[in-house]
């Protein structure tokens, strides 16, 4: 529930609310605005009578959140979710923004060579997983913190910031020290002890959606995070399971439309995942900008065919250029255009 305060309420009135919505037996989320201040009121799981607050004054309406996931929804909090990167990277404005780079950081001379490749032809994030959540416990599993160092070298050197996968509660620590944007996998969508430490790292994170979930999951999900206090939420369409193995995932692009009208966070999309397939990696990056993705987040190696994990949807670099040849036509069409990276040192 949402109670929006009169244009000029005063400040004990906005208090008197607060300590109302507290004696009822819940959170009170004063939220001040550029006309007017609303106090969200959040912990219920029901309807929650709302006479007493109507009756208190300098309270203009209470608006009642329809929709399960509260402060993640649109009736919370109409305008966009603009995410403040360091550098003046944004991602949900008007910048579409390309984080690129391998499935999983391999080596020094890996992670470096693709960091420059990327960076050279526009990405502003560098992604590699140095904690990998495969399939069978015998595949490779990532080179753990000595990965994360790498990405770290890999941010200094080149200015990308870098956006890498925590597996685990213990792990967002260590990940939240080096990456600029926490990325929780499709596996653990509803990992929620991991979702609550995520919500309390203190650094942005990118949502993927679980290959089973459904948009209400991935948005309650998300809702997790921003009970914990962590507002800068990304969410993430990479592609559910659908019955046909033609491709790797079936990578629902409407999951974009829908998501930008049930909630004000960013979206962005993984055509690598989504189609699991190198050839199909551009054509469907080209989709989702078009579709209205607030980004775009793609595996690139420059040497797939040694790739220890998802080689064959790793795009060689000059077909990453050329992506970004394309997609940067398709943005300034839709009338966005792409983000610029970060200066080197930022
Ligand atoms: C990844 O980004 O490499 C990854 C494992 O993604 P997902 O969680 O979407 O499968
Ligand atoms: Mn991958």
């Amino acid at each position: 529930m949402l109670i929006v305060m009169r244009s000029g309420a005063t400040e004990e009135e906005i208090q008197k609310v607060v300590s109302v919505i507290r004696e009822m037996g819940y959170q009170a989320r004063p939220m001040p605005g550029a006309q007017r201040t609303a106090v969200g009121l959040v912990g219920n799981d029901g309807h929650v009578e709302s006479s007493r607050l109507e009756g208190l004054a300098g309270v203009q309406e209470v608006i009642h959140v329809s929709k399960p996931y509260k402060q993640v929804s649109r009736e919370w909090k109409p305008e966009n979710t603009v995410i403040r990167l360091a550098g003046g990277v944004t991602i949900g404005g008007t910048d579409v923004a390309v984080i690129a780079g391998p499935c999983s950081v391999e080596s020094e001379r890996q992670i470096l060579d693709t960091a420059r490749h990327v960076r050279e032809a526009g990405a502003v994030i560098l992604r590699g997983g140095a904690f990998k959540p495969r399939t069978s416990p015998y595949s490779f599993q990532g080179l753990g913190r000595p990965g994360l160092k790498l990405l770290a070298k890999a941010r200094e050197e080149t200015g990308l910031l870098v956006c890498t996968e925590a597996m685990d509660p213990d792990g967002v620590g260590w990940v939240s020290e080096v990456a600029d944007i926490v990325q929780i996998g499709a596996r653990n969508m509803q990992n929620f002890s991991l979702l609550r430490a995520a919500g309390r790292a203190g650094k942005p994170v990118l949502l993927k959606r679980g290959i089973a979930a459904t948009i209400t999951e991935l948005l309650l999900s998300a809702e997790y995070l921003l009970a914990e206090g962590n507002h800068d939420v990304i969410l993430c369409e990479r592609g559910v399971r659908g019955f046909d193995p033609t491709t790797r995932y079936l990578f629902d692009l409407s999951a974009i439309p829908v998501v930008q009208k049930l909630s004000h966070l960013p979206i962005i999309a993984d055509p690598s995942h989504g189609t699991g397939l190198r050839e199909k990696v551009i054509p469907m990056a080209r989709a989702a900008v078009a579709a209205g993705a607030d980004g775009i987040i793609i595996e690139v190696h420059t040497n797939p065919e040694e790739a220890r994990s998802d080689g064959a949807q790793s795009l060689f670099p000059d077909q990453f250029v050329q992506l970004m040849r394309e997609v940067r036509v398709i943005a300034e069409v839709t009338g966005r255009r792409m983000a610029e990276p970060a200066p080197v040192g930022a």
